[in-house]
């Protein structure tokens, strides 16, 4: 088994990334892999200084990956390519639409604007303009290990979706898919948060020939006010000089029974945590 951890270097880890860190590093049976990807490649939002900051952080708390981290802003090469492959099948257009020109005509569903195919058939120039990749107009399920029988039909929740921005900058989702399959990533686990880009993921999966990993994803932290941890609420940034009591927290907060014997160390942590850990109850 082949699993992963890829942080967005827009800020440290906080709580919220760490309990996701820790439930796709002990999904990761002893035999298996673990690597560290830093998606970076939305680089108007990344932060400077914050991925060596995150790395330092995994370190600190006692986080073992194999091999070398990869870094996305390194492999634009392969999106390129990947981009070639889809624009080969005829499956990806140039669209000139603002989201400005979109708000008010086109539907908003829970993901955002549903784009209706204005410029499917315009034959526009790429420079200077989003490319959108076709969608079916049929369902595309999934099995997730935490939430189950899963279907998604693309046409009625996002429309034909962005693959490269007008910026020139790769889309998330298709940066992912192409280093999961690079990687041989085999299980994605991560927050419920992004549950609702698996299908987008699995069209480009479909539409690339590569295999699909297994998914599972965990409930999502959330604060006292109910919102979800992340760096737009500003989540506290952890402070890795004190790493046993942020992993205790974490392990709490992922759901899991209380160690009954209190580990003093990092190292201790994480033997019993590999012992007891069990994500059924995600
Ligand atoms: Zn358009």
């Amino acid at each position: 088994m082949i699993g992963r951890f890829a942080p967005t270097p827009s800020g440290a880890l906080h709580m919220g990334s760490l309990v996701a860190a820790m439930a796709s590093y002990l999904a990761v049976p002893a035999d298996g892999r673990w690597l560290l990807r830093i998606d970076d490649i939305d680089t108007p939002r990344n932060v400077a200084g914050s991925a060596e900051r995150i790395i330092r952080q995994l370190d600190a708390l006692g986080f073992q990956w194999h091999g070398e981290i990869v870094w996305q802003s390194r492999r634009l090469e392969r999106y390129r390519s990947a981009l070639d492959q889809l624009r080969r099948q005829d499956l990806i257009y140039a669209c000139e639409c603002s989201r400005k020109t979109l708000s008010g005509v086109a539907d908003s569903g829970p993901q955002g604007i549903v784009y209706p195919g204005f410029c499917a058939d315009k034959g526009l120039p790429e420079h200077g303009n989003a490319l959108r990749v076709r969608v079916p107009d049929e369902d595309i399920c999934f099995d997730d290990q935490c939430r189950g029988h899963i279907c998604e039909n693309l046409h009625d929740s996002t429309g034909d979706f962005i693959v490269r921005r007008r910026d020139g900058v790769y889309a998330y989702h298709l940066a992912t898919v192409v280093d999961d399959a690079d990687a041989g990533v085999t299980q994605v686990l991560r927050g419920a948060d992004l549950l609702d880009s698996c299908g987008r993921q699995i069209h480009l999966q479909r539409c690339l020939n590569l295999p699909t990993p297994a998914y599972a994803h965990i409930p999502v932290i959330r604060n006292a006010h109910g919102q979800k941890l992340s760096k737009q609420n500003m989540a506290r940034e952890l402070d890795e000089s004190e790493p046993l009591p942020l992993l205790l927290e974490a392990w709490r907060l992922l759901g899991q029974k209380a160690l009954v014997e209190a580990p003093v160390s990092v190292a201790e942590f994480w033997s019993a945590a590999r012992r007891f850990f069990d994500l059924a109850g995600c």
